[in-house]
């Protein structure tokens, strides 16, 4: 170990859970995280301080004022100037600890990339706000054999959970206790959501510290200290809860490894945390941002903005952000054809 590195991650090596040997092993370490937002942020930061070698972050959507109570990597200047979150998250990771290499990816994760975006890493950490995308996480997780963790946060809950294929419960285990296929989906879309009851910082920042350390001790080669439980905490009540999860013999992915989530459709729009918006993602193909700002500035389209990887206008009293890679976020609405003929109608059918 270099002695920069000794001086830098002094206090980890103190601690006898990790010691030199762990320190060397997180060094030498990568992890992908699915998501930067309250949990994704926390994670990451704390990680990258730590000293893990790589950490790939992907994330779809961009920084906003409403996001800096609890996002803790962002700042003011992130959101006036509209970054994606994972190049915000990219910048501020790499002033934080230059000695880390940190990739950050704009990307909408679909069961047609996943495999290509979180192959290669030995842990995926979940930073996402919805459950399709946990469930397309733990299908990826089972087909490549690799453990995730699971972590969520609304009002003042929040709740993680270690997932090691073959060896633990996993999300479906829990999520769809019903046992055959009609579980599938009856815990999405109707979950509690930031956007409906609002979440606090500090319950986002207290499980996604408890899934940091799992990631740790994962990385470190300390399997043995894993919690395996599933543990929740209500930050505002001051109450903390661990229970067992058991394996479901019967499990539709890591039982029967009906992997739907990542064999199915693509979702093509989903409602997403935190606002009142729709994500249209129904083609993948690549749009020229300057020139689609120049025709709708032709057209004039009030309040057409753009950095270098997105474009942004009004349409009242809906506002869309288009994307590169030709997803849209249409903000104001819920309504998937309200989104899809705004869509048709500005950027093309
Ligand atoms: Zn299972």
């Amino acid at each position: 170990m270099k002695s920069e590195d000794r001086e830098k991650y002094s206090r980890q090596i103190l601690f006898a859970g990790i010691g030199q040997a762990g320190q060397e092993k997180l060094l030498a370490a990568s992890a992908v995280l699915v998501g930067c937002g309250a949990l994704g942020t926390v994670a990451a930061g704390l990680l990258v301080r730590a000293g893990v070698g790589r950490l790939r972050i992907i994330d779809r959507d961009f920084v906003e004022l409403s996001n800096l109570q609890r996002q803790t990597l962002f700042d003011e200047q992130d959101a006036r100037e509209a970054l994606p979150k994972a190049v915000a998250a990219e910048r501020h990771l790499r002033a934080i600890n230059a000695g880390v290499e940190v990739e950050g990816i704009v990307a909408d994760l679909t069961p047609r990339n996943a495999a290509e975006l979180l192959g290669g890493f030995p842990l995926i950490l979940d930073g996402t706000d919805n459950f399709e995308t946990r469930l397309l996480v733990n299908d990826v997780a089972i087909s490549l054999g690799v453990p995730w963790v699971y972590a969520a946060a609304v009002g003042s809950y929040g709740v993680t959970m270690t997932v090691r294929p073959r060896e633990t419960a996993c999300l479906a285990c829990l999520l769809e206790t019903g046992g055959s296929s009609n579980g599938i989906g009856a815990h999405v879309g109707n979950e509690a959501t930031c956007d409906t009851v609002g979440v606090l910082g500090s319950a986002a920042g207290a499980v996604a510290s408890i899934e940091a350390t799992e990631a740790l001790k994962l990385l470190a080669g300390k399997p043995e200290a894993l919690h395996g439980r599933l543990i929740s905490c209500d930050v505002w009540a001051g109450k903390f809860q661990s229970i067992r999860v058991p394996r479901n013999p019967d499990c539709r992915a890591c039982g029967r490894r009906e992997l739907s989530y990542l064999e199915g459709d693509a979702q093509p729009h989903i409602t997403m945390c935190g606002r009142d918006s729709v994500q249209i993602h129904e083609r993948s193909r690549r749009l020229d941002l300057p020139e689609l700002g120049q025709r709708l500035r032709a057209a004039s389209t009030s309040e057409v903005r753009n950095n270098d990887f997105l474009l942004r206008f009004r349409v009242p009293p809906y506002e869309m952000t288009v994307f590169a890679d030709g997803r849209a976020i249409i903000k104001g609405t819920k309504d998937p054809a309200v989104a899809r003929s705004l869509y048709a109608r500005y950027i093309g059918a």
